[in-house]
């Protein structure tokens, strides 16, 4: 079975699925209130491809993520537009879903809408609050994250430290008993949008929402939470906080993507100013070069993105597509069964998948020195593994040769046969200045 860094633990461990033959997986998703960015495409596809993986390993994937569609920034947006908050939670939803078919991102079996859960948050909340987990204070509802006595496992920092680091907006320094509290209900001001509540209406803080839509749908004991890097404090740590302190047993495991960094390693932000909308990167290069980018970093390692890494993965991804038109006969062949346990290794292994790809590009390799039996199995087993496991599509429409260009190729060879190599180089130079590819191969001359 795969093995993945869990974040709780702080090793990497294998994955035992709570049901055998089924495997359920939480992904936090995101706010509506804005473009999508490179974090968002990096994440989404990170997962995609773990759940595209688990499927092709022969498991029944259960994937959820959910859509913030009820939060700050979207009534701030909102309010400065002049239009209802659901109208540009809407447009923006559109957007995100818009780019995830672009991106080859899978659809998630279901998308709860934090605005669809709201009842079963206020319950949540009712019950913390019973508890004594839970205080009204100024103008919400508060956690008491002290009360949960391993509060800081996901950041794996002592609690004094959390408690130093953590940044209070002055309106909420008022209310909270201690600087790791956080909000589960934030009572409305005149014109915000809200909901009723015990403590008056009000909407749900961003923690409480994934915690109860990812156990009202997955139920206890799920099998893996994941998101982020950035999210793995405080967001998940206070989901797993409410979890634990209203006796629920939570995700069996944690996992986190890295970050997006510039070409120079810096992390790209908006107040560096260095950063790039995947928007227009989807626009400027093909987006399976995004795709093959994010495979060829660890998930869990920075992943720089700029011109210059999209242009060679741009490159790299066109000599997979030749591949996949010359050796389009062997899709239906069975795969080289070496190869696949070869590549199931890599990506059981912490879901290594710079080194599953490098074993793709070397199978082409060797795919194209083997005789023809052994061609086609190596082949078919390159369709499987960038296809149906990792969710790289390759292009098979070839451009057509015209036939002029096909005689010319003809004549070289008949030139080559009479051993007249120079009236041989100067079809080859002709043909390349009308941008065509020449290659020599055992059966002839190829053109492309
Ligand atoms: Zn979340």
């Amino acid at each position: 079975m795969l093995s993945l860094f869990d974040t709780a633990l702080g090793y990497v461990t294998e994955l035992e699925p709570s049901r055998p033959g089924k495997f359920s997986i939480y992904v936090c998703g995101p706010t509506v209130s804005g473009d999508p960015h490179l974090g968002h495409g990096r994440f989404t596809v990170v997962w995609d491809v773990l759940r595209r993986y688990l499927t092709w390993r022969g498991l029944d994937v259960r994937f959820v993520s959910n859509v913030t569609d009820i939060e700050d920034k979207i009534i701030v947006r909102a309010q400065a537009e002049g239009l209802p908050p659901e109208e540009v939670a809407s447009r923006y939803e559109g957007v995100w879903w818009q780019t995830m078919s672009r991106l080859g991102v899978i659809r998630p079996d279901e998308t709860p809408h934090a605005t669809g859960w709201v009842p079963e948050m206020v319950d949540l909340i009712g019950r913390l609050v019973d508890s004594g987990h839970a205080y009204l204070a100024g103008d919400g509802v508060y956690f008491a994250a002290e009360t949960v006595d391993d509060y800081g496992l996901l950041a794996r920092q002592p609690l004094d430290t959390l408690r130093a680091g953590a940044r209070l907006e002055a309106s909420e320094a008022a209310s909270k008993r201690s600087p790791v509290d956080f909000v589960l209900w934030k009572l409305a001001k005149p014109g915000e949008p809200s909901w009723p509540s015990p403590w008056g209406p009000g909407r749900p803080g961003w923690h409480t929402e994934c915690v109860v839509m990812s156990l009202g749908l997955l139920g206890e004991d799920f099998d893996l939470h994941t998101g982020g890097l950035d999210l793995s404090f405080p967001h998940h740590e206070n989901e797993r906080a409410q979890a634990k302190a209203d006796g629920k047993r939570f995700t069996r495991h944690w996992a986190h993507n890295g970050m997006i960094v510039d070409e120079g390693g810096e992390k790209m932000s908006k107040s560096v100013g260095n950063t790039l909308s995947l928007l227009d990167l989807l626009d400027a290069y093909d987006p399976r070069a995004f795709r093959l980018q994010v495979l060829q970093a660890h998930y869990r390692s920075p992943m720089a993105v700029g011109a210059g890494t999209l242009e060679s993965t741009a490159g790299a991804l066109e000599r997979l597509d030749v591949f996949a038109r010359e050796y389009a006969y062997a899709y239906t062949a069975r795969p080289d069964q070496d190869a696949l346990a070869k590549f199931r290794g890599f990506m059981d292994d912490d879901l290594d998948t710079p080194k599953a790809v490098a074993l793709g590009f070397d199978l082409v390799k060797r795919a194209r020195s083997a005789r023809a039996d052994e061609a086609s199995a190596l082949a078919s087993a390159v369709f499987d593994i960038f296809e149906r496991a990792l969710g790289l599509v390759l292009n098979r429409e070839a451009r057509a040769v015209p036939d002029a260009v096909l005689r010319r190729a003809a004549e070289r060879d008949e030139a080559r046969a009479r051993r007249d190599w120079g009236a041989a180089d100067a079809i080859r130079d002709e043909l390349k200045a009308q941008g065509w590819t020449v290659e020599d191969g055992p059966s002839g001359t190829t053109v492309r």
